[in-house]
């Protein structure tokens, strides 16, 4: 596959970049690819494990001269590294970032970017509960959308080069209108996770109660809460301040929801129930049809019944 950047900066070295760095490695996309964490830690640990070609000790040491410089920390971060790196970037570099809130992200980082240079936010839909740099992987992109935000007055060779970059990184690419964003992802990934959170939140503390009977019998639907309950505190805290409007307006319509069958519930309302299933049944069958996800049973997971430690 042809450079279509010769030197890539990742600003954030969890799961997000240090993925990409690995899909910049196996596609041969870009050329060299530097980076730079805020902690000490994780940039030893990114040099121990060969996570970028150059790890520096500055986010504007990695920025310096790069012809792609993206912003990947958490949303709330945007803005303070933005500002950190603008007076190095070089007039015709492309300015972009990962992360799962637009609007705010437009804000926070826009003021900053110096003439010249084309800022084009960005989001690929895909991710796992994990975090860090050790938690990085080459597929993680394939066949995922990234969703590209630029301003209507985008430079279009400049959106095209991003699109390219992230097609060779596996992705499917596609763009949004920044408030419209915030809204699809509030109802797809942003509520859904706050549910997540409150519903084993809510077991947690019957767990206490009944001995943690709640954890010892965890069934395919609370284990599958578990899971996405168990994403990075950091990165959700600030989605969700950074997402306000979107989140409370689905959050309000889903506790309307969840009335209306609690009410069904309460009066042995079956029809109402069995039809509301069927609907969302035919939903999960979209997403497979769509080849977003597989239909093995229990999200593909590999049956652990039959491991000794299990018996
Ligand atoms: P992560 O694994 O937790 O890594 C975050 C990185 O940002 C770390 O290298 C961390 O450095 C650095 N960082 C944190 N706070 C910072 C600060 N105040 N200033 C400078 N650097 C800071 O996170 P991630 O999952 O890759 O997420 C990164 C971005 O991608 C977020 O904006 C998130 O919304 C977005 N995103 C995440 C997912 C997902 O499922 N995880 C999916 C799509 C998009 P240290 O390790 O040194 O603290």
């Amino acid at each position: 596959m042809s450079q279509v950047y010769g030197r890539v900066a990742l600003i954030g070295l969890g799961l997000i970049a240090s993925s990409m760095f690995w899909a910049i490695k196996r596609s041969g996309i870009a050329g060299e690819v530097t980076g730079y964490a805020r902690t000490e830690a994780t940039r030893d640990t990114a040099r121990r494990i060969g996570l970028c070609d150059r790890v520096c000790d500055s986010a504007a040491e990695a920025a310096k001269g790069a012809d792609l410089v993206v912003l990947c920390v958490p949303v709330g971060a945007m803005g303070v590294v933005a500002a950190e790196i603008a007076p190095v970037l070089r007039p015709g570099a492309t300015l972009s970032d990962v992360g799962s809130v637009k609007r705010a992200v437009i804000d926070a980082v826009g003021p900053h970017v110096p003439q010249g240079v084309h800022f084009i936010p960005a989001h690929p839909l895909a991710g796992t509960e994990h975090s860090g740099p050790e938690s990085g992987f080459s597929g993680l992109f394939d066949n995922r959308w990234c969703l590209l935000v630029p301003d209507e007055g985008t430079d279009a060779e400049a959106v095209e080069r991003l699109r390219t970059f992230w097609e060779g990184l596996g992705a499917n690419v596609d763009t949004m209108e920044a408030d419209h964003h915030d809204l699809v992802l509030a109802v797809t990934s942003h509520a859904p996770h706050l549910i997540a959170y409150t519903m084993v939140g809510v077991a947690d503390d019957l767990g206490r109660v009944t001995d943690s009977e709640v954890i010892k019998y965890s069934a395919a639907g609370f284990r599958d809460f578990t899971r996405i309950a168990a994403s990075d505190p950091t990165m959700w805290r600030d989605v969700f301040l950074t997402n306000k409007d979107a989140t409370l307006e689905i959050l309000g319509r889903f506790t309307e929801e969840l009335f209306a069958l609690q009410r069904a519930i309460r009066t042995g309302d079956g029809a109402h129930l069995h039809d509301y299933f069927t609907r969302t049944r035919e939903i999960r069958r979209g997403i497979i049809e769509a080849g977003q996800d597989t239909d093995a049973p229990d999200f593909g997971r590999v049956v652990r019944d039959a491991e000794p430690d299990k018996a």
